[in-house]
């Protein structure tokens, strides 16, 4: 026992120091979940083995440790408040982007990568004017005035921007499409063969940048383009521009929006999402290894989050997003039909798996009943808003109720202060061993890879 002791020490002591006497990163990698907390990663890990998916690539980097996630206000930030911890390692308000409390603005990391002659690139699922795209992009009070967010993106010098789409409050998408035209940025909409000029800037939106977000990953069954399309192409484009070496930003913003639903199997489904973006930087990693750094990390919990029991797999019964559910609950009453609760059940069977793989109890069926009757023969509201969705309650009580009995529970529908992990592998990554904080991370990339 002794020996094994001493042997596994010496290992991870071997393993450590050939890390920290590796060559400086030319290539830097800083993946984001979006309310990824600890218990999201932590159960996506166990559904994955549950249903034959094997492990969580990133939970396995050789560095894994926790930071708080604080801002200069709260004890729980907001995504403009961590986006900007993250980006330049300073702490701000919530709502702010890229400034301190004071508004004074702050380098962020692609800025800094910027100055030394490199390339930066900012990659997401979400629209590019959000919070967290934006806090590496831009600097400004609020991260409500999306026009002048916008309009700082199409002006800045990031190299690469791919997100669902762009859009001011009072600034149309294809008014900012055609302002970045002018401005020399080839703009691509979702195209398959694309084939970027050399040296001219890029931004690359979904196939209908109109719809302002991506769908969620389980509701994406036409295979539109996704994460894992956009960080391709990012590296790509990134790779046969900037030998000299990049900084990117890669943020999957839908975990956050299925925190804020509580919807336990999206939830899942947008880490897996998340892991498959990480996937292919790893295949870049595997052909620069001595050069390469990748940092995954969240920028707050969302949802209180908590795993309660252990049948994760029963999650896999459902195959479409809480929003999904809404939609085809809505779709049965089109054109004034009738609704019957043998229609609704059948819906259930089929999108959550209800009776044939789900045991629905008695109490259970009262409750799904009653919802029924209030919103089909009473035509009572039945609908209930989070930050981001509205949902008709039957759908919110389906996925509450999957969440219960496979035990992956949400407490809360808002962020919370609960610290989150981070993961980092590569060139220097046992540097961030020393982090604790989320703004100790681009302390270190700046420290790490001389920027
Ligand atoms: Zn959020």
């Amino acid at each position: 026992m002794k020996n094994l002791k001493f042997l596994l020490t010496f290992v991870l002591f071997v393993a450590l120091s050939a890390t920290s006497f590796a060559r400086t990163p030319k290539y830097v990698f800083f993946i984001i979940g979006d309310g990824m907390g600890i218990s999201q990663v932590y159960a996506t890990e166990y559904y994955m083995g549950q249903v034959g998916l094997g492990e969580l690539n990133f939970k396995h980097f050789p560095v894994v440790t926790m930071v708080t996630t604080h801002s200069a206000s709260s004890l729980v930030t907001d995504s403009a408040a961590s986006g900007t911890a993250l980006a330049t390692g300073r702490k701000t308000k919530n709502g702010m982007l890229g400034v301190l409390p004071d508004s004074t603005a702050v380098v962020s990391l692609s800025e800094k990568a910027k100055a030394k002659g490199l390339g930066a690139a900012v990659v997401t699922s979400d629209a590019l004017v959000q919070a967290t795209p934006a806090a590496f992009s831009i600097h400004c009070p609020s991260r409500k005035n999306t026009d002048d967010i916008a309009l700082q993106q199409i002006n800045s010098n990031i190299d690469f921007m791919a997100g669902s789409t762009i859009y001011g409050k009072n600034t149309s998408t294809a008014e900012l499409i055609r302002m970045a035209r002018e401005k020399g940025i080839e703009v691509f909409c979702g195209e398959k063969a694309y084939s970027p000029v050399k040296g001219k800037r890029v931004m690359y939106l979904s196939e209908n940048p109109e719809e302002a977000v991506l769908p969620y990953t389980m509701d994406n069954k036409d295979g539109k383009r996704s994460l894992k399309d956009f960080t391709a192409a990012a590296i790509d484009y990134m790779y046969s521009n900037y030998r000299k070496g990049f900084f990117m930003m890669i943020e999957g913003a839908h975990t956050d929006g299925a925190g804020h639903s509580k919807d336990a199997a999206s939830t899942i489904n947008e880490v897996l999402n998340l892991s498959r973006s990480v996937d292919i930087v790893l295949d870049f990693y595997n052909k620069h290894p001595e050069e390469t750094l990748i940092i995954v990390t969240s920028d707050h919990e969302t949802g209180a989050c908590t795993i309660r029991g252990s049948k994760l797999n029963l999650l896999e019964n459902q195959n479409g997003s809480i929003t999904a559910l809404t939609d085809s609950l809505t779709l049965l009453a089109a054109d004034g039909k009738e609704v019957t609760w043998s229609a609704v059940k059948n819906l259930l069977r089929k999108q959550m798996g209800f009776w044939d793989d789900i045991p629905v109890s008695k109490e259970e069926e009262k409750v799904l009943t009653a919802l029924y009757k209030e919103a089909f023969l009473d035509f009572e509201s039945d609908k209930e808003a989070d930050l981001y969705h509205t949902n008709r309650k039957l759908a919110v009580e389906a996925v509450r109720y999957i969440e219960s009995v496979s035990g992956l529970n949400f407490y809360s529908s808002s962020h919370t202060g609960t610290p989150v992990g981070l993961y980092v592998k590569g060139a220097k990554a046992s540097e961030f061993m020393s982090c604790r904080d989320n703004t100790d991370i681009p302390a270190t990339v700046s420290r790490v890879a001389g920027y």
